[in-house]
């Protein structure tokens, strides 16, 4: 597998002839939904770049930073059996930042004003400098985004049009794991207690479905925070419902409109997102 620590190294050894070149950004600690990215990627370009950094300026807590999971020797064993189509991208922080590790300031509007982005103060400035840098330096056809984050995939759209460099922003389903737990990096930090606990998340998305058509928002806040809480160690964060293109919080629904629910929680010390589409049955 081709493996690059500087983009302008990539670059000298990308073929002009290249059909399409997509891009995958990840932080590492790679797992199915990121190969979920990846596959669809392959498949719809001839060559891929994945690049695997974890980027500083989108941790608003440095010990989220600190305790960021990495396993490099494991990343390079996920992507062995896809090495022919796949270019890796490791950068240091010198390649992404060469004028120092700092975010750049951007108006995203309501998009990033709510859920993770008032929360997690300069979180999505952050994204948005890393995935700047990453399109200008890699310069791929297609660039791909997983619905895990669904603010951030609606935010990086947002960031396509303003840069404008003919990159097509490609999202990808949320992959979980057979018991419903959305995959995250993150999930190895989970005692496996917690992990079993944390699968409360998409039993009550389910069960909250169910009655979304009877229920108010408030109610269903109400019983989605006591379900999770019951666990041990488990606090709600928020818990929203939002239109999927604004991405702001409603406090009631219109029947004529689209809604998500998005949620952060966390498990003793570790904070797991998730989404779902409000279906109203
Ligand atoms: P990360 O390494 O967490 O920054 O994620 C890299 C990309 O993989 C992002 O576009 C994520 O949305 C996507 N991703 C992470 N987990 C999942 C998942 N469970 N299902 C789909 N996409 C995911």
């Amino acid at each position: 597998m081709l493996i690059f620590h500087s983009a302008e190294e990539l670059q000298k050894n990308l073929s002009s002839t290249f059909l399409s070149l997509g891009l995958v950004p990840t932080m590492g600690a790679l797992h199915l939904g990121h190969l979920s990215l990846i596959e669809k990627a392959i498949k719809e370009n001839t060559k891929v770049v994945i690049s695997i950094y974890v980027n500083p300026t989108q941790f608003n807590r440095p010990l989220d930073l600190k305790k960021y999971p990495k396993n490099i020797e494991k990343d390079f064993e996920i992507l062995r059996p896809f090495k022919k189509h796949l270019i890796l991208y490791i950068p240091d922080h010198k390649d992404i930042y060469p004028k120092g590790i700092q975010r750049k300031k951007y108006d995203f509007g309501s998009l990033s004003q709510h859920m993770e982005g008032k929360v997690r103060p300069g979180h999505f400035d952050g994204v948005a400098t890393v995935i700047e840098a990453l399109f200008k330096k890699i310069k791929p056809n297609k660039a791909y985004f997983g619905e895990k984050d669904f603010q951030q995939l609606q935010i990086i759209r947002s960031l396509g049009e303003k840069l404008n460099l003919g990159i097509e922003i490609i999202a990808c389903p949320l992959i979980r794991s057979n018991n419903g737990l959305a995959l995250s990096s993150r999930n190895s930090l989970l005692s496996n207690k917690q992990r079993e606990a944390a699968t409360i998340i998409y039993e009550t998305f389910n069960l909250i479905n169910t009655k979304a058509s009877v229920w108010s928002i408030k109610k269903m806040k109400l019983f989605f925070k006591s379900k999770v809480e019951a666990n041990e160690g488990f606090k709600l964060e928020y818990f929203c419902i939002a239109d999927p293109c604004d991405l702001i919080p409603v406090t009631y629904l219109d029947s004529k409109k689209n809604y998500r629910i998005f949620i952060a929680v966390f498990a003793g010390k570790t904070r797991l997102i998730d989404n779902v589409k409000l279906v109203r049955m």
